[in-house]
């Protein structure tokens, strides 16, 4: 019974969106590439509590960049990019391979601009048990 729930959870995930179940990009806590870093942003990211935080251009909040930048003191991932409707088993298996655990949703994937939204391993995991986790 319990294989039964795990194959039709796995095959219910070919049917949900990027879309449906990404944190809208309004939610995601970013910040622009020429933010100094002080005490008061490192303050920022522990009260933030997120382990990857995508970087956008000054001014262009959902325009973000990519190890093409010249950023000098950090070397930033390229956060991959999709479309809101490719499906959630296609995302876990990019994943899975390494490529990265955040991806960016966009309409323009390939551009730098117009950032929906962002899907993390943990968001498709939880569609996959149905049940939120909670972070230790
Ligand atoms: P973390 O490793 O930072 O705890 P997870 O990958 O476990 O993040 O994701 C937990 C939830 O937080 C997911 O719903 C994900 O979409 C969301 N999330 C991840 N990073 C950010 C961020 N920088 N801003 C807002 N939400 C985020």
């Amino acid at each position: 019974q319990d294989e039964v729930t795990i194959i039709t959870a796995v095959l219910d995930l070919r049917e949900k969106s990027a879309k449906s179940i990404m944190t809208p990009i309004e939610d995601v806590f970013t910040l622009p590439m020429d933010r100094v870093v002080d005490e008061q942003l490192i303050g920022d990211i522990i009260c933030a509590g997120y382990s990857r935080i995508p970087v956008h251009r000054p001014g262009f909040p959902h325009d973000f960049i990519d190890d093409c930048w010249p950023v000098s003191k950090f070397a930033l991932a390229t956060l991959p990019q999709t479309f809101p409707d490719t499906s959630c088993l296609d995302l876990m298996n990019y994943c899975q391979e390494g490529k990265s655990h955040m991806i960016l949703i966009s309409d323009h994937p390939g551009d730098k601009f117009g950032a929906l939204g962002v899907i993390t391993l943990e968001d498709i995991i939880e569609e996959l048990i149905g049940e939120e986790i909670i972070d230790e």
